[in-house]
């Protein structure tokens, strides 16, 4: 590509509103634009990027012997009544009519989509098991949409689906997408970790979590100094052993269904996600004599984005909660009192540690001594006792006995998740096994936030220069920038050729032709992070060399002209 006719939209300013690194760089170097909150247009050099990283998940995908497909993005209403999350999945699921009245949906997520599919195209459990992917625009009407693609509204996700006869099947398969995942982050070049996570209320299924480590990361991961043991937050302090738990259920969804409808109300009252800015809801307190309702304490864990609570809400919460009545916050939140029984709302408390900031408030209902936790009202909620859940600190043992605990900020980048048969089941999906007789398909959910991986890439690597790309998923992995080269033919001509030279032998090459001056096009050619570049100078070219100079080198050095291409291999 030649930069003279290439779009090379790239800043000096910082803009205002970008407050992480990574936001900040891909808006400075022209890699995207904001059209609304969390609506980004992907500029020429952003989509190389992005293109890339699609290229490394697809061949991964495809050799652990996925089938790749493309589902709509908009989804009929009818499946996801199907499956109950119609009314279950909240503010984030957006809505819309066609013309002749019917709702749909602009997928968060293809689980009903490709059920449906399924349940209809295989018949036997020859065919099984068998794993399709997608990579695939998605839209989640986050609350808050925020560090730009990192947290988008309409982002790009892998998601896969595998379908087993049995949950052999299925764990093998998993093992397999783990695998999987490691080979993609690894040839991403990132700094990962796989952490378990808590997979819900979903019949003690197994689920990990992949987080790209980074001190602008939202979620907070354990790990052990001394063993393999890591567990993103959530999963570390939720302890109560699942055979202790209630079953999943109606019981179960008569006290998470008040629970959490005042706790939506709350957030959505105080102008909290909750969801998002929360890690781990711990519901304590006594039950009353009828053992039914209670002082309840919703604890909110925090993370950096609690400061934020902390500066833009505090105010806002004190406020209210200490100036209105029981009955008024009630109304406010629109909760009926007689619906959950008696509720206190107390000033909240905020406690400071290392990593986090905890707030109390006071509301909700209890059972038979069971409580909420992990609340997350767009899935089921676990239950545990308030006993068996601990609080982790840093230095904590860890949970194996080996070594001790330590907390980390973590961009989760990747989701597995044995899924059982949830949505089999509500979906009747099923097959003929050895026997001829009916069984439920078991089935597991694989995603990768491929846009957000750009975003997390950039907070690993970069200087006070710019983005520093490894060569996997540069834009263009070679600059060659010429120095006057409108003036002197003769650089003009050597650049040429050199572009023409390295392109034939399969890279991605960027010739800086631009009418600028050599600091403007260096400092370009920085700033977008180009891993590799060459300077064509009269200066050079006399003395017979070119100049080369590696994106993390301190120093350049002179190379001879017809060395590049050795250079590079
Ligand atoms: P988060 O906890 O960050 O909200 P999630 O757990 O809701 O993510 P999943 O449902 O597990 O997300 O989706 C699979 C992957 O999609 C995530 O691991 C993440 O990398 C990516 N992803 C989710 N939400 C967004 C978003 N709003 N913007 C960009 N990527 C996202
Ligand atoms: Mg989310
Ligand atoms: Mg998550
Ligand atoms: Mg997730």
């Amino acid at each position: 590509m030649r930069a003279s006719r290439y779009l090379i939209a790239t800043q000096k300013e910082t803009p205002a509103d970008a407050e992480i690194i990574s936001h900040q760089l891909m808006l400075r170097a022209g890699m995207i634009r904001k059209l609304a909150a969390g609506l980004y247009t992907w500029l020429p050099m952003g989509l190389r990027t992005l293109r890339k990283v699609e290229r490394i998940v697809r061949e991964e995908m495809d050799k652990s012997g996925g089938q790749e497909v493309l589902m709509p993005a908009v989804q009929p209403a009818e499946l996801w009544e199907e499956s109950g999350r119609w009314t279950q999945y909240g503010g984030e699921l957006l809505r819309m009519n066609d013309r002749h009245g019917r709702d749909f949906c602009f997928g968060p997520t293809h689980e009903e989509v490709i059920t449906d599919l399924i349940r209809n195209e295989l018949k036997s459990y020859k065919e099984l098991p068998a794993n399709f992917y997608q990579i695939q625009t998605k839209f989640r009407d986050e609350r808050r949409p925020r560090f730009g693609v990192m947290r988008a509204r309409e982002f790009v996700m892998k998601d896969a689906y595998s379908f087993h006869l049995n949950a052999e099947s299925l764990n093998d398969t998993y093992q397999v997408m783990h695998r999987t995942y490691c080979s993609i982050f690894d040839r991403l070049g990132l700094d990962y970790r796989p952490v378990q996570a808590d997979s819900g209320a979903i019949g003690g299924s197994a689920s990990h979590e992949f987080h790209v480590l980074a001190s602008s990361g939202e979620d907070d991961i354990v790990f052990s100094t001394e063993s393999s043991y890591a567990a993103n937050i959530e999963k570390a302090e939720a302890v109560a052993p699942a055979g202790e738990r209630p079953a999943p259920g109606e019981a179960m969804a008569e006290v998470a269904t008040p629970g959490q409808r005042t706790i939506a109300a709350i957030s959505e009252f105080l102008e909290l996600d909750v969801k998002r800015t929360v890690k781990t809801l711990l519901v304590k307190g006594e039950a009353d004599e009828d053992g039914n309702a209670g002082l309840v304490a919703l604890i909110l864990r925090g993370d950096h984005s609690l400061n934020e609570i902390k500066a833009e809400n505090l105010a806002g919460i004190a406020e209210p909660l200490t100036m209105a009545t029981d009955e008024e916050i009630l109304a406010a939140v629109g909760c009926q009192p007689g619906s959950i029984g008696p509720v206190n709302l107390n000033v909240p408390v905020i406690v400071d540690r290392s990593a986090a900031h905890l707030a109390d408030f006071v509301c909700g209902a209890n059972k038979d001594d069971y409580h909420l936790t992990g609340v997350n009202w767009e899935r089921d909620v676990p239950l545990a006792r308030v006993e068996d859940i601990r609080n982790v600190v840093e230095g904590d043992p860890s949970p194996d006995g080996k070594g001790t605990l330590e907390i980390r900020r973590g961009i989760e980048v990747g989701h597995i998740f044995k899924l059982g048969n949830k949505y089999s089941q509500a979906m009747n999906a099923t097959v003929l096994d050895e026997n001829g007789k009916t069984a439920v398909m078991e089935m597991g959910c694989y995603g990768i936030g491929v846009s957000r991986i750009v975003a997390a890439s950039i907070e690993q690597n970069h200087d006070d220069k710019g983005i520093i790309w490894p060569d996997a998923i540069a834009p263009f992995e070679i600059a060659i920038v010429t120095l006057n080269g409108h003036k002197s033919p003769t650089v003009a001509e050597a650049g040429e050729k050199l572009y023409e030279q390295l392109r034939q032998a399969g890279y991605d090459v960027l010739l800086d032709d631009r009418n600028e001056r050599p600091g403007v096009k260096f400092a370009d050619m920085e700033l977008i992070g180009i891993p590799h570049r060459f300077v064509v100078s009269d200066r050079g070219l006399t003395a017979g060399t070119l100049e080369y100079k590696g994106r993390r080198d301190a120093d350049k050095q002179d190379i001879p002209l017809e060395q590049a291409l050795p250079f590079m291999v």
